[in-house]
């Protein structure tokens, strides 16, 4: 039987219109949003829909967009497999540092 589909709300940036001023940074108490190379960049795990980002931005660059469950999960798979990705570097730094 398929799984019902849960839908959880979030901020988005449209990269088009975002001149990375940083007023959403200092808006979002969720410490959700960081810009990177000019670019506002949203933490979904910790965006929880509060909207205040979205009525701040003067360019109307962020709005929220509906993530499935399991897009989510999706992301949470990728996180583990970067984090296991930075260990195995980890480990072989220490390797090459031996030789
Ligand atoms: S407030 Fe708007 S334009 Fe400024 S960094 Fe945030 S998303 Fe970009
Ligand atoms: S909607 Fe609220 S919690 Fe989410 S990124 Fe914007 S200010 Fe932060």
């Amino acid at each position: 039987m398929q799984q019902p589909l849960l839908l959880i709300w979030k901020a988005c940036v449209d990269e088009n219109l975002c001149v990375g001023c940083g007023k959403c940074t200092e808006v979002c108490w969720a410490g959700a949003i960081r810009v990177l190379d000019k670019k506002a960049v949203i933490d979904v795990n910790r965006c929880i829909c509060c909207t205040i980002c979205m009525r701040t931005c003067p360019r109307g660059a962020i709005r929220m967009i509906p993530y499935s469950f399991q897009t989510l999960q999706r992301e949470d798979v990728i996180k583990a497999q970067l984090k296991e990705i930075g260990a195995q570097l980890g480990e072989m730094e220490r390797s090459i540092g031996k030789l």
